[in-house]
């Protein structure tokens, strides 16, 4: 049976709410989401990739749009492998503009973390649209959205 795991990922990956907050943060959306099978928080010592599994299609630049290579896009992501992910910097081949790796456009949404909630196999359509502008009240950070396919 495959899986659909909704996640909650801070904007900034570095960042990492105090433990009173991300056990708020764990009950609110366990409250808020009573169809999955599971919910949890995970906070890890490294930022970590946070992929879309079989959602994710395509990356391109946030800049001037253009669609990035998946090997060139893996080059990148092996060098940044090699500082544990803390430096994700880099110039796309397209245009020439710095940016992250963490706010390149994926198609679906992916990015960088060491605090991650998740829900796995929630009812997507009966999802409140607000729920993670809640979630960002809650975590006091800026939340990006991650529907993960396995
Ligand atoms: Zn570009």
């Amino acid at each position: 049976m495959s899986d659909t795991i909704f996640q909650l990922i801070p904007d900034q990956p570095a960042y990492v709410p105090d433990e009173e907050t991300v056990s708020l943060a764990e009950q609110f959306l366990r409250s808020h989401l009573p169809g999955a099978s599971e919910v949890y928080a995970e906070v890890s010592e490294e930022i970590r990739f946070i992929d879309a599994g079989a959602n994710y299609e395509s990356v391109s630049c946030p800049i001037c749009g253009k669609e990035i290579a998946n090997e060139w896009w893996l080059a990148a992501m092996d060098e940044a492998y090699e500082s544990q992910f803390n430096n994700l910097d880099i110039v796309v081949p397209c245009c020439g503009s710095k940016t992250s790796l963490n706010n390149l456009d994926y198609h679906s949404p992916q990015g960088f973390a060491r605090f991650v909630l998740s829900a796995r196999n929630p009812d997507i359509q009966g999802l409140d649209v607000r729920l993670p502008e809640k979630m960002e009240q809650i975590s006091g950070t800026k939340l990006r959205v991650i529907q993960s396919h396995y």
